[in-house]
């Protein structure tokens, strides 16, 4: 059956590699919302609470029921803000947004009760409350048709029942119903409009993120990409002690494979280069496209032995099995150079003992890993001294 996509829920529209980040954006989203509505709940019900008696519902003797039944709106409001501006989360914003849509439909549907007698331009005025309130829920239910249930459903069946205790019929409820019922479907479809809105700009945002990260031909992150991901693990590794390492990987006289073959099936031998290195890492490890034929691994809480280890398999992995591309079967191998670093020097000096290394196993012979240790001292090693201190895996 065909389906129109824009009506999917936002949730499905959002591809599955991207719904824990979209979830952290829905949470951001929510504790905005929240803010904001208790802000507004805070100011406006302490202002019809103290105006009391400029209003045609005005029962000096309600005073404080109608108290009574706007405090859990009050509170909710002040546990939200107080959450916010301490900066210590007492409770998530989605809990906080239901306790007060929950309490706010309660409040105006028991003030509707407490106010009723008979037809009357004081019931009336009450009505205008509701509206607004309902109108303002639906707002509120930032996640959508699943909340309906919780914030309007659930209270406006228990009203039903008090009403009917109260002596209300149905029929005689529904002229006072009729616009708040009208203004709570626009508030509905107008929070359906902003999830889409949401989901779609989420969507746009992310595949412009993507591209600006993403190398083209081998769908691998880019240089730019890695060198942020580099300063956040050399900063983390500055931190806390930990050791990272990195892997420089280049393509074993690859300029034959385009000479021999095209460019084309270069870029074939790229792409599945990309694959079957890429699929050899662990989810926390990054791996980008370095240059033209090099690859970098960043491979996170990592000494050298288990860095050589994963640079092992990735050589393995081309070394093994020939591929094939363009109908030809093509034996390519990579070079490998591989280094540790405890963010005691600069991210700069790390790859240069990673190419140093990755020289070392072109020198020795190519489809091999050297690994580079740093010096204790942190010094660039004198002139004529070799810097990698290589040794063949
Ligand atoms: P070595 O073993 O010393 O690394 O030899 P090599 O031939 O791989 O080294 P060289 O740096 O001389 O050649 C790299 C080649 O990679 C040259 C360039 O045309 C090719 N290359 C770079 N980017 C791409 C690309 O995107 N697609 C294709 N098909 N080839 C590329
Ligand atoms: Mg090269
Ligand atoms: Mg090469």
């Amino acid at each position: 059956m065909m389906r129109f996509s824009g009506l999917k829920p936002p949730y499905e529209k959002v591809p599955p590699k991207w719904r824990p980040a979209y979830e952290a954006y829905i949470r951001t989203v929510e504790g905005q919302v929240a803010v904001v509505a208790a802000w507004v709940l805070l100011i406006t019900v302490l202002f019809y609470q103290f105006t009391h008696e400029l209003r045609l519902a005005h029962r000096p003797d309600l005073w404080l029921t109608e108290l009574g039944f706007r405090t859990p709106v009050l509170l909710t409001a002040l546990l939200t803000l107080l959450s916010h501006y301490t900066g210590k989360p007492m409770c998530q914003s989605r809990y906080l947004l239901r306790a007060m849509g929950v309490s706010v439909m309660v409040m105006i549907l028991a003030l509707f009760l407490i106010h009723y007698n008979g037809p009357s331009a004081a019931t009336y005025q009450i009505t205008n409350g509701i509206i607004i309130s309902f109108f303002g829920v639906a707002i509120l239910s930032v996640r959508g048709p699943k909340e309906w249930w919780l914030m309007f459903v659930l209270p406006l069946v228990i009203f039903v029942f008090a009403a009917r205790m109260r002596g209300l019929t149905f029929t005689e409820l529904l002229p006072y119903m009729f616009d708040p019922m009208v203004m709570m479907v626009i508030g509905i479809v107008l929070s359906a409009a902003l999830r889409q809105l949401r989901a779609g700009e989420f969507i746009a945002r992310q595949e412009l993120r993507d591209q600006a990260t993403t190398d083209l031909l081998t769908g691998l992150l880019n240089r730019r990409a890695m060198h942020q991901l580099l300063e956040q693990e050399h900063a983390r590794a500055q931190r806390s002690g930990t050791t990272y390492s990195l892997v420089l990987g280049d393509l074993d006289h690859f300029k034959r494979v385009n000479d021999t073959y095209g460019h084309n099936v270069g870029d074939i031998v790229l792409q599945e280069t990309a694959r079957r290195v890429g699929s050899h890492m662990r989810a926390q490890d990054a791996l980008c496209r370095w240059g033209g034929e090099e690859i970098l691994m960043l491979l996170p809480e990592t000494g050298p032995d288990g860095a050589r280890h994963v640079a092992e398999k990735a050589r393995l992995s081309l070394a093994n099995e020939p591929m094939v591309a363009g109908g030809h079967d093509i034996h390519q191998t990579i070079s490998l150079g591989v280094t540790s670093c405890r963010g005691s020097d600069d991210i700069e000096s790390a790859i240069k003992r990673a190419d140093d290394a990755l020289y070392q196993a072109k020198k020795n012979g190519r489809n091999r890993t050297e690994v580079s240790t740093p010096s204790n001292s942190g010094h660039d090693p004198a002139p004529g001294q070799d810097a990698s201190d290589a040794t063949a895996c």
